[in-house]
């Protein structure tokens, strides 16, 4: 089977994952939905802010009366922030204003307390006059009705990830509950007869099943849903059992091992038979061997056995996948540029290596090392890694060579 670049690859999984329904939408309160996706557009009803207000504690004044400086005004009334100011200001008028408080009718500017000296007071407190020291035009300190978002604009684009910040802009929009897309329920199993669960001792020719548990955790920190559908015996009928049961209760599948070339690879077996695969051998080391396709229409991202292939192929084709499906409108990860701050050399394969990394800031460079061993087995090199170096086909890269790097999670 010819080799595909992985660009290639990639587009042939999420040009069929456009075509599929897609997970449920479903309202929530705001604070439940920080990393779900926004279902809908939100939009402003009111203008944000919905009144002109002052950026500063100082004085509103008329940009007018105070083009030269000094000028002495005098203070006919005193504005606090969630008041409603009943004054007008007339010529050599102002007003003592508070942070967020309403820029009074007749005022256009304000100027900062810092800027202005008391000049006169009608007790303890209640300034009469006012030196305003420094001149002003229309609109300083001033912030205006609608800036941050003008009535019916839309504050939140569909599609967006909810963060922190976005549950306080709901809160300022005044929105209690929010239209967003259920995470997707990823029912992830793994195979292999050599399988052992971590609590067991292991017998001779056995290994622990480490893809399972680092797949289910690398659903819930990509914001998925996790469903343990468990190790199956290199059986046929079992995995069959188990692959139609997952894809009647959740929304994707990930299965790992038994899509390669093996003797006992029964999961291409069964995949072959019940759903439409589409069978890859990707140009990138490790996770060379992929599969995508669909048990019905629930997604199904075959990944290679070796657990830092099935890291990596999770990486570069589930999570941009499953991302897609729950309506991210941004779906890969963001490289960063770095420096290789060692050799990463290499043999020409015509595949591109994604490297293990560390990355660390020296003096305002950001410096990539490889973290050990980069065997499709050692997976202690990827647990110490913070990215994944891009390493094209050709001798690798020297020390000093610029090197995008794929930053896994948590990124820092
Ligand atoms: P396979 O793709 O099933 O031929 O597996 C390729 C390699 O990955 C073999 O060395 C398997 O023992 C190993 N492997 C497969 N699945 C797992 C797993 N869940 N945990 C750890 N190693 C695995
Ligand atoms: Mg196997």
């Amino acid at each position: 089977m010819a080799l595909v670049d992985y660009e290639h690859a990639l587009g042939r999984v999420l040009e069929r994952i456009r075509a599929l329904p897609g997970t449920t939408k479903l309202q929530v309160a705001p604070l439940d939905a920080v990393g779900l996706v926004a279902a809908s557009d939100v939009t402003a009803g009111d203008p944000v802010p919905p009144f002109d207000n002052s950026a500063v504690d100082g004085f509103a004044v008329r940009a007018a009366d105070v083009t030269s400086a000094p000028v002495d005004l005098e203070v006919v009334a005193t504005v606090a922030a969630g008041t409603d100011p009943r004054v007008e200001l007339a010529a050599g008028e102002c007003a003592r204003i508070m942070t967020g408080a309403v820029v009074p009718h007749g005022a256009d500017a304000v100027v900062m307390v810092e800027d202005t000296e008391l000049v006169d007071e009608a007790g303890p407190g209640t300034p009469r006059r006012v030196r305003v020291k420094r001149s002003a035009v229309a609109g300083d300190h001033v912030r205006p009705l609608g800036d941050d978002l003008p009535a019916g604009a839309v504050g939140i684009p569909a599609g967006t990830e909810l963060r922190p910040a976005h549950v306080g802009l709901l809160a300022t929009l005044g929105r209690t509950r929010v239209e967003v897309r259920a995470a997707p329920r990823v029912g992830v199993l793994s195979t292999g007869d050599e399988l052992v669960e971590p609590g067991r001792r292991i017998g001779p020719g056995q290994i622990r099943d480490s893809n399972r548990q680092m797949l289910l955790s690398l659903c819930t920190a990509a914001g998925f849903d996790p469903v343990d559908l468990g190790l199956v015996a290199d059986e046929e009928a079992a995995i069959e059992r188990v692959l139609q049961q997952g894809a009647s209760r959740c929304d994707a599948l990930i299965t790992s091992g038994g899509v390669s070339m093996g003797d006992f690879d029964y999961v291409k077996a069964v995949l072959g038979r019940i759903a439409d695969m589409d069978w890859m051998q990707v140009a990138i080391k490790p996770a060379k061997p992929f599969a995508f396709g669909t048990i019905g229409r629930t997604p199904v991202f075959g990944l290679p056995g070796n657990p830092v292939s099935s890291l990596v192929s999770f990486e570069l084709f589930a999570r941009p996948g499953l991302r897609m499906l729950s309506g991210h409108t941004c779906t890969r990860r963001v490289p960063v540029t770095a420096v290789a701050g060692e050799d990463l050399r290499r043999r020409r394969d015509g595949k591109v290596h994604f490297v293990r990394v560390w990355l660390t800031n020296e003096d305002g460079t950001l410096l990539a090392r490889t973290t050990g061993g980069q065997g499709s087995h050692q997976l202690a090199a990827s647990a110490a890694a913070q990215g994944l170096a891009v390493v094209p086909d050709g001798e690798g890269l020297g020390r000093g060579s610029r090197v995008e790097v794929l930053l896994l999670d948590p990124a820092p």
